[in-house]
């Protein structure tokens, strides 16, 4: 019987999992030909339920469609029904996906329970492998519809919404036997569940950087967006004194810079991005009188994000002034942080340092993910895993096999040290 305790063990240089997130990036398992696109309960969804259902088999696990299309694989405990550690990530990419991002952590799943199963090995709780069906929201109008599915936390589908084709979720759902009147039966009960794993690529070059292979994550960032207006006069180019312009456009780009500079001033977590802008009337022997852009902040604390917002606001108003400008800010979008359990998250940086003999490398992730959901059902951790470039979201993503080797000596480690001194009893959540 093997021990729970002892040193990291050595794996095969090339991975499994990232050899199968390659085989999953192409027909059929995309719903393009070219590239990777695999849409939420499309025909190549369907296509790698049925591929990864296999290997979930393989690997010692039973498998099941639960009622919202995520395919979850069960590897019982010792006690058959005992409380399961669930290791999730989603199945569904954007259009013209890299094939790691969401596919890894599902494929690093399933080789942590071939690897217990292989060695005969019960744990003191079940582990679950979950696949999410809308993680990025591809599809439909919405994001992270199953893992809120899951987490308990959807109190209504959006049955009317369509996809690109006009076909509606409520169709969908029907066309792959699936009732939207039971679709909210996914949710787990506290109790059935002690924690949530997920290992993810970074998607930054953080960890490149760092020269590390994998990471543990302390948050999933807070975030704010708004929509900036700058409302000056527009005029003609030609007779227009320089003086007496009021250019929103030369505004706006005082305040870009401005929402660059407080943006660098703070913590390694905080960032704040202009990605749109228009301008109007926008023609080139025309004073521009209108110019709207996006803002997007995030930092790893709400503390950190809030304060950034109100520098920048105040920047805003002040050059709004100086200029003659009108200023309206609107906020669209006020996300929480989502800590990562304190407890779970040192206990992945303790595995991370005895698998790789370096101190962990901690970082707030600044993109969304499943965890951020599932951590109104339970407490969650996760690990990043390094990425060529920090590149996602791209065919060019690219991930090596020995950090991703590296991520499955962390999770069975981390697993092991679980099972032998457990994390604290579930406890029913509370905000
Ligand atoms: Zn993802």
């Amino acid at each position: 019987m093997p021990s729970l305790h002892g040193q990291p063990e050595a794996l095969p240089t090339d991975s499994r999992a990232v050899k199968r997130c390659d085989q999953l990036g192409a027909h059929p398992f995309s719903d393009t030909q070219d590239g990777l696109f695999r849409a939420y309960l499309s025909d190549a969804y369907k296509a790698t339920c049925t591929q990864v259902a296999q290997w979930m088999h393989e690997a010692g696990m039973t498998s099941r469609m639960d009622a919202a299309g995520n395919l979850i694989g069960r590897y019982e405990g010792q006690t058959p029904g005992a409380p399961a550690l669930l290791i999730g990530s989603h199945l569904d990419s954007v259009r013209n996906a890299g094939r790691y991002d969401g596919m890894l952590g599902v494929m690093l799943g399933i080789e942590v329970v071939a690897h217990f199963a292989a060695q005969g090995l019960r744990l003191p709780f079940a582990l679950e492998v979950i696949g999410f069906g809308d993680e990025e929201g591809s599809r439909f109008p919405t994001s992270m519809l199953t893992s809120r599915a899951v987490a308990g936390t959807l109190d209504a589908l959006p049955l009317d919404a369509v996809d690109a084709n006009g076909t509606t979720l409520r169709d969908v759902l029907h066309s792959n036997g699936l009732d939207p009147a039971r679709y909210l039966e996914a949710a787990y009960k506290p109790q059935q569940v002690l924690a949530y794993l997920e290992a993810h690529i970074e998607q930054g070059p953080v960890l490149e950087a760092a020269n590390m292979g994998v990471g543990v994550v302390t948050a999933i960032a807070a975030q704010y967006r708004f929509k900036v207006s700058m409302q000056g006069v527009a005029g003609h180019a030609g007779t227009m004194p320089m003086s007496l312009r009021k250019d929103a456009l030369a505004a706006a780009a005082q305040a870009i810079a401005a929402i660059e500079r407080i943006g660098a001033s703070g913590p390694e977590d905080l960032v704040a991005t202009v990605g749109q802008l228009c301008v109007g009337p926008g023609a080139s022997n025309v004073v521009p009188g209108q110019a709207t852009f996006s803002l997007d902040i995030r930092a790893g604390t709400a503390q950190v994000r809030d304060k950034a917002a109100t520098e920048i606001c105040a920047a805003l108003h002040t050059i709004a002034q100086q200029r003659g400008i009108t200023l309206a800010l609107e906020r669209q979008n006020d996300l929480p942080p989502t800590p990562c359990d304190p407890d779970l998250t040192e206990r992945l940086a303790t595995s991370v340092a005895r698998v790789t003999g370096h101190t962990a490398r901690r970082l707030v992730s600044g993109a969304g993910h499943d965890a951020m959901v599932m951590a109104a059902l339970t407490p969650v951790c996760m690990v990043f895993i390094r990425c060529k470039e920090g590149i996602s979201h791209n065919p060019a993503e690219a991930v090596r096999h020995d950090d991703a080797q590296q991520a499955l000596l962390v999770m069975l480690d981390f697993i092991r040290t679980l099972a032998a001194s457990p994390a604290q009893e579930p406890t029913e959540f509370s905000a």
